[in-house]
């Protein structure tokens, strides 16, 4: 038995002979919150991207739960309970938020009660706690163009969460954020990760310290530079040179 969520193994994407990833092997325990980081163009999308279904290995294989991954196209590999965040919210400006949360938590039941009938008491539930959960109770009702981009963040960041996926992908969930957002969306991943398998790639290292309780991988160059506890990872050398120019302490 095994409690991977996910291992791939030498995986390598090219573009045009370009290698984007370069036989890159990674494993993560079922549970886990993994922060990746990596200087820009170092392949971190473009590792969302093949987990995701949506770029096919070159070579290697992406293995999910055990299952490997080859050919599934996306949207069954979401059903199969791989979530994604994009770096841009996608939630619906014109509904409120407890309505965009609705829309996807009934998604996932039989369709039928929730076209021709109102959402169940069980399904209120669930949805008000996810509402609690994403800190937006005194904006339940608020249509969502009027929230803050980082209340935005956050509704997705729940919108994906109303879907159960086992595990959750994260890209740069701080882009953008004001610090006091920044730390509302680090706390919030935080609290998710009590209950879920993540990986969250950043770029913001000050929000890296705030979520990087369990490991941190480093990409660069399509390879994994070097894993280990944030302040391993901090002080390497390797890490600190390909980070020139790019101060970890920004
Ligand atoms: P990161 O997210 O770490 O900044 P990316 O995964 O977006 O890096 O990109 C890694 C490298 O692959 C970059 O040099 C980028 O230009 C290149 N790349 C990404 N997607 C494509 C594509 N569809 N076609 C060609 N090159 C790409
Ligand atoms: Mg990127």
């Amino acid at each position: 038995m095994t409690n991977k969520i996910l291992e791939i193994e030498k995986l390598t994407v090219s573009f045009d002979g370009f290698k984007a990833l370069n036989d890159l092997n990674f494993s993560m325990d079922a549970g886990e919150l993994r922060v990746i980081i990596g200087p820009n163009g170092a392949g971190k999308t473009t590792f969302l991207d093949v987990i995701t279904g949506k770029v096919q290995p070159t070579k290697g294989r992406v293995l999910f739960k055990g299952k490997n991954l080859k050919k599934i196209p996306e949207h069954k590999i979401t059903r199969m309970g791989i979530g994604r965040k994009f770096q841009t919210p996608r939630v619906y400006l014109n509904l409120t938020v407890r309505e965009n949360l609705d829309l996807v938590a009934n998604q996932n039941k039989n369709v039928f009660p929730t076209l021709f009938g109102r959402p169940s008491s069980t399904e209120k539930r669930t949805v008000s706690g996810l509402i609690e959960t994403i800190g937006l109770d005194a904006k339940a009702n608020l249509q969502a163009d009027l929230l803050s981009h980082g209340e935005k963040q956050r509704l997705e960041i729940g919108m994906l969460v109303a879907q159960s996926p086992d595990l959750l992908l994260v890209d740069e969930p701080a882009a953008g954020l004001t610090d006091e957002e920044t730390e509302n969306v680090g706390a919030l991943l935080l609290s998710l990760a009590e209950s879920h398998s993540i990986i969250a790639i950043e770029h913001d290292m000050e929000f890296v310290r705030q979520i990087a309780k369990d490991k941190v991988t480093v990409l660069h160059q399509g390879s994994v530079l070097c894993e280990g506890k944030m302040d391993e990872v901090q002080n390497d050398p390797r890490v600190i040179e390909v980070y020139l120019g790019e101060p970890l302490d920004k």
